[in-house]
């Protein structure tokens, strides 16, 4: 009776143990990898990332010592448009805001691997709904995109999320905070390598915390970031400018660092 009733305890535990075995054997990068196969990008019924609170925005802090200041909240002058003039968006009160159809920013210097601390803010009295709210974009190398969304109570596709990567992987979690508040993405990226073919050694990698939460695992990308198209890698230089997106919402920044790698 003794042995039937082990048998039928361990026969119960098992899978459960197995399970576990499985989820602790690799890590959530690779999950992450496998979970993308198994959607088309942008797919309304990819579960949406669970919601936690990050608590309130802190004080600005001071950016490290050896970090690149790109804006201080002071002026542009890092920053030009898409065609190499002057950028348009609009700086006041200390931060840097979009100024629909002037276009994209994006950095006078190029940068490769790096380290970046970006602050944003959607507007505080929320327009439209899903991808026409409180819309921009951080892009890495002005290819790679860390969508910027307002994703507090806004039901959207989950890879363009807030801290998704744009069209492949949606965040771990969903930190934001209410439209207004500032909100913080630290991020670590390592660019793609390519050999003297244009062949790709190793694709591009990207960790990011949103207001401190962790969203991106080191995930490796496909490719660019596109809208409807995860398109193949074609050989880049190594150093490339950063990018802000213009899509067309007032969409707040500020206290923006990075800290090269390489
Ligand atoms: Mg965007």
């Amino acid at each position: 009776m003794k042995g039937i009733l082990l048998t039928v305890v361990v026969l119960s535990v098992l899978p459960g143990l197995l399970a576990a075995v499985t989820v602790r054997s690799g890590t959530q990068t690779e999950a992450q990898k496998a979970d993308l196969l198994k959607w088309a990008i942008h797919d309304e019924s990819r579960p949406l990332p669970p919601v936690v609170d990050p608590g309130p925005a802190g004080p600005l802090a001071p950016a490290p010592s050896d970090a690149v200041v790109l804006f201080n909240g002071q002026d542009l002058s890092s920053w030009e448009d898409m065609k190499g003039q002057p950028a348009r968006w609009k700086v006041e009160g200390g931060y840097a805001e979009v100024v629909a159809k002037t276009g994209a920013i994006k950095t006078k210097q190029g940068f490769g691997d790096c380290q970046l601390h970006v602050e944003w803010a959607t507007p505080a009295a929320v327009v439209g709904e899903s991808q026409g709210r409180g819309n921009s974009g951080v892009f890495l190398m002005d290819i790679y995109e860390v969508q910027v969304l307002d994703s507090y109570n806004n039901k959207t596709y989950a890879d363009g999320s807030a801290a998704a990567v744009y069209g492949q992987y949606p965040p771990l979690a969903n930190a934001s905070r209410k439209p207004g508040e500032w909100q913080t993405y630290d991020i670590i990226f390592h660019r793609p390598r390519f050999d003297a073919a244009g062949k790709v050694l190793s694709p591009a990698r990207l960790t990011v915390l949103h207001n401190g939460v962790l969203v991106q695992d080191n995930v490796e990308l496909t490719g660019p970031t596109g809208h409807h198209v995860r398109p193949p890698y074609k050989a880049h230089a190594d150093k490339l400018p950063l990018s802000l997106q213009d899509h067309g919402n007032p969409v707040r920044y500020r206290d923006i660092w990075i800290r090269p790698l390489e």
